[in-house]
């Protein structure tokens, strides 16, 4: 999907748009222990488009002065955008500020849409024949708080979009991302992994903004790691601010069939961790967690053991991803990681027969009988695999309302004894059958 970043500084009302844009979609919140959803990236619609819009203005740059956030957060629409509103205050006139952004606008290569909020009325459109001096061509009036004129604005927002060819690699070949915090080592494991930073056989532009893919083959096998541009261009102030973090995961997420949780051995796990592995989880992808800088630690027989424990009790929706401990400075266990990644991704592509996995269900339904509510029984009549990546599962029932959340984690869990399906989440769903 495109994305979109609203771009301006403070009061010019950002996130009034931002969530006249989103609507009442930012509510829905999917009931994940463990996961608090951040507002900075949601999804948009507007006639047949589909975006996802970012909310800069809720990265907290922390203390720097007034003009710094304001060319930081620019920077980073710049850095994630494919399209970019540039935001200003019809009342106030154009402002130093307004100048200054501009500045930054210019240089990058992305197209801005110039908008003039709080054109309350018809009156009020005068004050927008400033804003040509800005040199981003005609500004879009608009009014936040009535919510006029964004529809215009979301036109030529659209006319913007890059036209994505996201078919641009073959079925076979895996496509995967490194996620985590800053500094757990995600680009010394990327370049560990491409066998020292310049071997790197070729760089394609993704069709999406400017990542940069690297494709590399191994055993004969196709990989393409995701999304490492962001790695390289490494130093920017923003980088280690936690939501910054979450967005570069976020996108790296959306192009993988599975992703690589970094984890830090000398730091154990820090609650970004989770919210950054919850993602990963929610949108449905194979997950490994992978402890990094395991040379950094003192060791002795029970510590392996420890880490394990500790990652299950905190990441208990990913009870199904394997563990790896690895050093990407020493290279050790290194090698380990892509015979995983290929189980993970097949079992996040494998689809079951069909009278195998009635059989499953039918004997789980025998040894643990269904639960009732009020008199009535749950009755499993046919289950059937709607879907992979990741396998989804849908079980026609008489009633998917007595379908208990613990229920279906019992049958999930015997799909999972029956089947390969390490490291994939899997979905199941109660449909009714009359
Ligand atoms: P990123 O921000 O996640 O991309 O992290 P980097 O790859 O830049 O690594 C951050 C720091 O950790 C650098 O100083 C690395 O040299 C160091 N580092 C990365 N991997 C390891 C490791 O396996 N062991 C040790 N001891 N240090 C590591």
């Amino acid at each position: 999907k495109p994305v979109v970043a609203i771009v301006g500084r403070p009061n010019v009302g950002k996130s009034t748009i931002f969530n006249r844009i989103v609507g009442e979609r930012v509510s829905i919140v999917e009931d994940v222990p463990g996961i608090t959803r951040d507002r900075i990236y949601s999804l948009g619609e507007w006639l047949t488009h589909d975006f996802n819009i970012i909310d800069t203005g809720g990265i907290d740059i922390g203390d720097e002065p007034f003009l710094e956030q304001i060319r930081q957060q620019a920077e980073i629409a710049i850095d994630e955008a494919d399209v970019i509103v540039f935001l200003t205050n019809g009342r106030e006139g154009v402002t130093a500020a307004d100048e200054e952004v501009a500045k930054i606008l210019y240089k990058s290569k992305k197209p801005v849409v110039l908008a003039v909020n709080k054109i309350d009325n018809l009156e009020m459109r005068d004050q927008i024949y400033d804003f040509y001096a800005l040199g981003f061509g005609d500004p879009f009036p608009i009014s936040g708080s009535h919510g006029l004129g964004l529809g215009d604005l979301l036109d030529q927002v659209a006319k913007s979009f890059p036209q994505y060819n996201e078919q641009d690699y073959d079925e076979e070949v895996i496509k995967f991302s490194l996620i985590g915090r800053p500094n757990v080592g995600k680009s010394s494991l990327v370049n560990t992994l491409l066998g020292e930073d310049r071997v790197i056989v070729s760089e394609i532009e993704g069709t999406t903004r400017d990542a940069i893919d690297s494709p590399y083959t191994y055993n004969g096998k196709e990989y393409v790691i995701i999304d490492t541009a962001g790695m390289r261009k490494k130093g920017k102030v923003y980088e280690s601010t936690e939501k910054y973090s979450v967005l570069r995961a976020l996108r790296a997420i959306e192009r993988s069939d599975v992703v690589l949780v970094l984890l830090n051995a000398e730091e154990g796990i820090r609650e970004q961790d989770k919210k950054i592995a919850g993602y990963a989880h929610e949108a449905g992808r194979g997950v490994i967690i992978v402890v990094n800088k395991w040379d950094a630690i003192e060791k002795d027989e029970k510590t392996m053991k420890e880490f394990e424990e500790n990652i299950r009790a905190h990441f208990l929706f990913l009870d199904y991803a394997p563990i790896v401990y690895l050093s990407a400075k020493t290279k050790k266990r290194v090698h380990s990681l892509l015979p995983i990644i290929d189980r993970v991704s097949e079992a996040h592509a494998l689809r079951v027969q069909t009278n195998v996995l009635n059989e499953v269900i039918m004997d789980a339904v025998a040894m643990n009988p269904t639960p009732t509510h009020n008199g009535t029984r749950l009755k499993i009549y046919y289950t059937t695999q709607v879907a992979v990546k990741p396998p989804t599962f849908v079980v026609f029932v008489n009633d998917p309302e007595l379908m208990h959340f613990s229920y279906e984690r019992f049958l999930e869990n015997r799909i999972r004894d029956a089947f390969e399906f390490e490291g994939t989440p899997i979905r199941i769903f109660g449909r009714q059958r009359k």
